[in-house]
């Protein structure tokens, strides 16, 4: 048989490569800015367009390379960082593979300019898919600019795979701040579409995360520091009662390399045990020095997986210094293990005693403070958070039940016809609900018990509400009298900028969104004024963890994060109408059976089964 093994060419090679270093624009950034670190830049520019996908810039004013390197430099496997295995064990450079170049040039088009301090010119080289298209002798600043255009041209199953320019941006931005937050002593800039989103001057570390985070930042740190023999510890800690249901602001670099580590990031929330919910994580930047002996950089082509020798060593360190700093800056004592954010938001109830009876009162009355909701041929009234609580917030619901909506009344037969149970056989009847372990809603129908989970339950009813609203608009916003501010980082200006249309749809009105303090002039009647932050907070961070712009839309993502936020939850006491309401609305939903998080809301425990159990 003939041979038939044969060398890849370089080209094909340097696609291939592409595909581990190269996934996204974000990518393509952070090779980039890591090379200019490496170069000695204390003046680092970012320029992006749509997201990166038709432009990733990076100007530094670092070494430069002269005409030979700058050639050089777009090879497999050339680099000027290390020269032998033993190096590697040795790393004080971001870059060592001597792959980043060669594999953006295999798959975009680039243009770089280039100078070295000792000559008077500089070198200009394009290159597009690999081939040289020229190089030639120009004028410029000392230091590098590389421009990447048209990211993944000439592979269109990976340029299709992109998503929205958003979603590629917010990407880009998280790169920006892990190597923004490391290197507080290089200046940097980030222009996005012509406007300059980060201006970050010379700092200090502390400085530096003000100025990527938000002036809020700077009383919530706490440092945290400790040197020992196998690792100095260094950074900041946010303060328990800041943090937050976002895995926003986690952040670890060893040896000045932003790191991802599930196994030290458990150490770290380990040591806030006690002082935080179990659904919370607390916001760090955690700055680990080690020997580089001491850590295998190299297990993973985008550098950010990494293996330290003795990680049991590290971990009990870090954790033990992290409860050091939470004792020292005495912050335990100061957290209300009784107050429930929860309370915050408009379902908040406290228990109370008696049931007051109903009491129809005009609907019309005050149009900012309530709204109608008209969810799958039902028409209830939502009333805004009132003191006591709970009972106002389905009053009048019976006035409008018969609606006048014929054309959602058919609806309604659909979904009955969808599920085996006739209609009226679903609606509970007053009296007949009662509250189980401040979780579920029972009450009796025809063919047996109907056992509705009421924190699901109320966030399906919630959500196709939501989501109604934002699609026809008819969110009713309640206007503040004193309109509040804000304030947000940078990025998340940025997330409700994006979904600003549609919150204002549910009834949220802001002002000033150029700016890091927001003001909000109006929100949902849904939305008390305490709880406006916590729910903005929330739903950011649902958002920025949801949105990937791929098969949920933007409507559905806002109205499951809303209802989230807003829904009753486990735990809170409903009175009888609220109960019922809460059984009446379900059934009156499209898809009342699944919870938006696709979780069942109820089920039935019919005459049989208790028969079955009593025999
Ligand atoms: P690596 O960073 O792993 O060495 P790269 O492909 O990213 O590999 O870069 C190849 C080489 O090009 C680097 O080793 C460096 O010598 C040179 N280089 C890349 N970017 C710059 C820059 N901005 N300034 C100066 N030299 C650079
Ligand atoms: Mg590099």
């Amino acid at each position: 048989m003939a041979d038939i093994i044969k060398l890849l060419p370089d080209h094909v090679a340097n696609q291939i490569a592409a595909g581990e270093v190269v996934q996204r624009p974000a990518s393509v950034v952070k090779e980039l800015l890591e090379n200019a670190i490496d170069a000695g830049a204390t003046l680092i520019k970012l320029i992006v367009k749509d997201g990166g996908k038709t432009l990733i810039q990076v100007v530094d004013n670092g070494q430069g390379m002269s005409e030979t390197d700058a050639r050089l430099s777009f090879e497999r496997h050339a680099t000027s960082k290390i020269s032998n295995a033993q190096d590697l064990f040795n790393l004080q450079t971001k870059g060592f593979r001597g792959e980043a170049l060669a594999s953006i040039a295999a798959i975009a088009h680039v243009d770089m300019l280039t100078r070295v301090a000792a000559m008077d010119v500089g070198t200009h080289i394009k290159i597009e898919g690999s081939k040289v298209v020229s190089q030639e002798v120009v004028a410029t600043p000392k230091g590098t600019s590389i421009s990447v255009k048209n990211l993944f041209f000439n592979i269109p199953a990976r340029r299709n795979f992109l998503k929205s320019n958003q979603v590629e941006l917010r990407h880009i931005t998280d790169e920006f701040h892990r190597v923004a937050l490391v290197h507080p002593n290089v200046e940097f800039h980030f222009y996005n579409n012509g406007s300059e989103i980060f201006n970050l001057p010379r700092a200090s570390h502390r400085q530096r995360i003000s100025h990527v985070f938000g002036s809020k930042m700077t009383e919530r740190l706490v440092p945290v520091e400790e040197e020992t023999e196998v690792v100095n510890i260094t950074g900041f800690i946010c303060k328990a009662e800041f943090a937050k249901k976002s895995r926003g602001e986690q952040f670890f670099f060893a040896n000045n390399r932003f790191i991802k580590s599930p196994y030290l990031h458990h150490a770290v929330v380990s040591a806030f045990e006690g002082l935080i919910k179990p659904d919370a994580f607390p916001g760090y930047f955690i700055y680990l020095e080690v020997d580089p002996k001491s850590i295998d950089i190299n297990i993973h082509p985008t550098k950010t997986e990494v293996k330290f020798d003795d990680e049991h060593t590290l971990y009990a360190m870090l954790r033990s210094t992290v409860k050091h700093s939470l004792g020292q800056f005495n912050i335990a004592p100061v957290l209300d293990f009784e107050h429930d954010p929860n309370l915050d938001t408009p379902y908040a109830y406290k228990e109370k005693g008696v049931v007051l009876p109903k009491v129809t009162v005009d609907a019309s009355f005050n149009p900012f403070q309530e709204t109608t909701k008209n969810v799958g041929g039902r028409t209830s009234t939502f009333k805004k958070e009132s003191a006591k609580g709970w009972e106002n917030l389905y009053q009048g619901l019976d006035l409008d039940e018969s609606g006048g909506f014929s054309s959602v009344e058919i609806e309604t037969e659909t979904v009955v016809q969808g599920t085996i149970y006739a209609e009226n056989e679903m609606e509970a009847q007053t009296g007949t609900t009662f509250q189980l372990q401040r979780k579920y809603v029972v009450s009796t129908i025809k063919s047996g018990m109907l056992v509705v989970h009421q924190n699901r339950a109320h966030e399906r009813i919630l959500f196709e509400k939501f989501l109604g609203e934002i699609t026809v608009k008819e969110g009713i916003s309640q206007q503040l009298l004193f309109p509040l501010e804000l304030s947000f980082t940078k990025q998340d200006v940025e997330v409700l900028k994006e979904v600003r249309e549609s919150l204002y749809n549910v009834g949220f009105a802001f002002e000033n969104l150029d700016q890091e303090t927001v003001k909000v002039t109006g929100v949902p009647v849904l939305v008390s004024e305490s709880g406006i932050g916590t729910v903005l907070d929330r739903l950011i961070a649902d958002y920025k963890e949801g949105y990937q712009g791929g098969s949920i839309s933007q409507a559905e993502l806002l109205a499951q994060a809303l209802s989230r936020n807003l829904a009753v939850k486990t735990g809170e006491l409903l009175d009888t109408e609220s109960q019922l309401a809460l059984v009446n609305d379900l059934f009156g939903c499209k898809e009342p059976a699944l919870s938006p998080s696709q979780k069942q809301t109820y089920t039935i425990i019919s005459e049989g089964d208790i028969d079955k159990k009593l025999n």
